[in-house]
């Protein structure tokens, strides 16, 4: 190629040749920077102009080295300096600091020029590398933020308490979680890939049919699915564990399904607990016989039965003779044992499809779910008589324990329920009348225990009106300081003629007859009273609490009524704590959460009683604002030889931790008991370990001095 027709020389070929140099150097887009042998410059091109911001004029003289920031100096000149001495082009990157305080990052590739042997000069490339380098710093950041997020999930998955896995399209599993790991006996290492259906196997608790794959089932229909309730995940080893799990598609970005996330918890504990607690609704938990709930159940189908196939129903009311003598004499523990070993006997003298029931206290009916003729029935009588003749051994003692039986028949005693059980205790007081250890079928002209339930009624009238009324109180306990951090006030009645008489004598029928609302109002005045005279006396009281019945809690003026004796007595509201039961609660759950949010507004504490005999739905605890649980003392009684009882408890406390609600367990008596509670964190307990309840004046013996104010 030539730039002429005529071939220049001279002068005027150099001339040229640097033009057409020039011009091909600036229509470079790569920086030039020629400098001599020192490194000053000698020549740049537009493009370096454009970098460096100088024009040529500016950049001429100036040493190649000077526009390096002063952080990258140092290695770039140690590495221009190794090249030049091994003679090697050289290459580097740095930023180049501008005169006008900008920054290029610039790529620099250099070389030596040569002159016979001698190194007279240094060319050099410029490349503009800033947009390259911001794009990298960028990336960094992402990649930075990603590993964080990816970090922050793998400890999350590693330390929740759910078990996570997750599926492809084909439901092959990609990934498991530790909790996984240990509820399906697979490690990831040897699930992954697997069909989820060997590593992830469910079954129906009841019918142990297979349970179809929940992943497939959330990838199929695109959304969140529960699991079928009551299924149980098949462990690697073969056992089995109650779960309650849900599973969810897995979406890409463009949204498609890419897998299945399936996420299970183990709820056997909590399962366990529903069970117990339903059958702690239906039976009694000294003697494990039904109670009176499952009892009326019994009793209506057995009359509908007998209806259809013309057949009779024989009821047996029984109550123990002299029963209370030995239990104050002797104590409530003694009492207890008799219960329980008059319960075993009673067992063998019916059929397996007759129904013993423990109504409470000391009295049983038993069901005879079908019988041909009444005589049927004192044929059981009689045996029961003979079977409870011979004396209990009971520890150190000997004890006879015989009993009086009131008979009623369907159809010709009474067409329902009610009016059965009505009768048939109504002959069993006739049975009593007659000496005793008998039994006594129905005839319509008793009307004993009508007359007994009428005596109650005005005895307790009368006590009213005479002030024969008295509290106890029983301390709560801190178990962990062992700190008194309550009490709790107990009704006694003090009879003229027949002593001291204990709330569970006496109490139902007050409900049945509407007095409890009276005699309610009355302990919770003297409670009041009693704490603020402590007060005013200058001893450190602490908090009391007063049973509530739901009779009383559903009266339209409940909550004035308390609000008018606190006002009244003059008594700080926070020392008063309300002891209301679960049943009271669910019965109109509306307004009683109404009630109970006014009660808190006052400043008073609302404990929920006998918690776990009630009913198994906890979900209305936390719409509750309850401050306490009451483990109630059957769950207590047990705690070392039950397991079921231990874990209920334990769950209880858990439970009351997770509401933020203080658990007290009640009935504490042994320091085993004690024990347990303790290692479990259990908040505080009430029980005869700790001292039962005792006359206010006794009470007060207990209450240190107030501190200094
Ligand atoms: P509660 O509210 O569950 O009271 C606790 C009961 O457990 C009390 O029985 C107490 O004496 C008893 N107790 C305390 N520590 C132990 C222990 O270590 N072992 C055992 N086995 N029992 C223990 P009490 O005083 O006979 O009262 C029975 C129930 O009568 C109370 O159960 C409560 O429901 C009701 N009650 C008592 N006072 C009143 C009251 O003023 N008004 C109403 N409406 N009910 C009351
Ligand atoms: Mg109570
Ligand atoms: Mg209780």
């Amino acid at each position: 190629m030539t730039l002429s027709p005529v071939p220049p020389t001279g002068a005027d070929a150099l001339r040229i040749s640097e033009a057409h140099f020039r011009a091909m150097s600036d229509a470079s887009p790569l920086g030039l920077f020629v400098s001599d042998a020192e490194g000053y410059c000698v020549y740049t091109n537009a493009a370096y102009g454009r970098i460096s911001g100088l024009s040529f004029e500016q950049s001429l003289g100036e040493n190649w080295s000077t526009a390096i920031h002063p952080e990258d100096r140092q290695r770039v000149l140690a590495d221009w300096r190794a090249a030049a001495h091994g003679g090697a082009p050289f290459q580097t990157e740095f930023r180049f600091l501008r005169d006008d305080g900008q920054i290029v990052w610039t790529r620099v590739h250099g070389a030596a020029l040569l002159e016979g042997g001698r190194v007279n000069g240094h060319i050099q490339t410029v490349e503009d590398i800033s947009e390259r380098k911001a794009t990298d710093h960028a990336l960094r950041i992402a990649e930075e933020a990603l590993f964080v997020e990816k970090e922050r999930l793998r400890v999350t998955l590693d330390s929740i308490g759910d078990a996570v896995l997750t599926t492809d399209l084909r439901g092959r599993i990609t990934f498991m979680n530790p909790v996984a790991e240990a509820m399906t006996g697979w490690s990831l290492a040897e699930a992954l890939g697997l069909p989820l259906t060997t590593v992830f196997r469910l079954v129906d608790v009841a019918t142990h049919q297979h349970v179809a794959d929940p992943g497939q089932h959330a990838i199929a229909e695109n959304r969140i699915v529960g699991l079928a309730t009551d299924c149980a995940l098949i462990r690697r080893d073969g056992s089995e564990s109650a779960i309650e799990d849900s599973a969810a598609p897995i979406h890409n970005r463009d949204g498609e399904v890419t897998g299945a996330v399936i996420v299970f918890h183990d709820v056997n504990e909590s399962r366990a607990l529903t069970q117990k607690m339903a059958h702690q609704a239906h039976h009694d938990f000294l003697t494990g016989l039904p109670n009176r709930a499952l009892l009326t159940e019994r009793l209506v189908q057995a009359i509908r039965l007998a209806k259809r196939h013309r057949k009779q129903v024989g009821l047996l009311f029984l109550d123990l003779d002299h029963f209370k003598h030995i239990n104050d004499s002797l104590g409530h523990a003694v009492g207890d044992q008799l219960l329980q070993s008059v319960a075993r006997r009673l067992t063998t003298c019916v059929r397996a499809s007759d129904t013993i029931c423990r109504q409470g206290g000391d009295e049983f009916v038993i069901l005879l779910a079908e019988i041909a003729q009444p005589q049927d029935a004192a044929q059981v009588a009689e045996s029961l008589l003979a079977a409870l003749a011979p004396p209990h051994r009971l520890n150190e003692h000997e004890l006879r324990a015989t009993t009086s039986i009131g008979i009623s028949v369907y159809p010709c005693d009474g067409l329902d329920a009610d009016a059965l059980l009505q009768n048939a205790d109504t002959a069993m007081y006739h049975a009593k009348a007659e000496g005793r250890d008998n039994y006594q079928f129905f005839k319509a002209e008793m009307n004993a225990r009508a007359v007994h339930r009428q005596l109650v009624e005005s005895s307790l009238r009368r006590a009213l009106e005479k002030g024969e009324f008295l509290l106890h109180y029983q301390p709560k306990i801190n178990l962990e300081s062992s700190a008194m951090t309550g009490a709790e006030a107990l009704i006694r009645w003090q009879d003229p003629a027949l002593g001291l008489v204990q709330p569970a004598q006496f109490i139902t029928v007050a409900e049945e007859c509407g007095l409890i609302l009276d005699i309610g109002r009355w302990v919770l005045r003297e409670a009041c009273t009693q704490v603020r005279a402590w007060l005013d006396a200058g001893l450190a009281a602490v908090p009391v609490a007063v049973n509530v019945s739901a009779t009383e809690f559903r009266h339209r003026d409940f909550l004035a009524g308390v609000a008018r004796v606190l006002q009244e007595t003059g008594l700080d509201p926070r020392y008063l704590e309300l002891e209301l039961t679960e049943s009271l609660l669910m019965h109109d759950s509306e307004s009683s959460a109404s009630v109970l949010d006014a009660l808190r507004t006052l400043g008073i504490r609302l404990a929920i009683d006998d918690f776990g005999t009630g009913y198994s739905s906890l979900s209305y605890l936390s719409r509750f604002p309850i401050d306490t649980l009451k483990i109630d003392r059957s769950f207590v009684h047990d705690l070392a030889a039950d397991a079921g009882d231990a874990a209920i408890v334990g769950a209880v406390i858990d439970m009351g931790k997770n509401l933020n609600q203080r658990v007290v367990a009640e009935g504490v008596e042994m320091p085993e008991q004690l024990a347990f509670l303790h290692a479990r964190q259990c908040d505080e307990g009430q029980g005869f370990l700790f001292g039962p309840p005792v006359p206010a004046l006794e009470f007060a013996r207990q209450l240190a001095p107030a501190p200094p104010a």
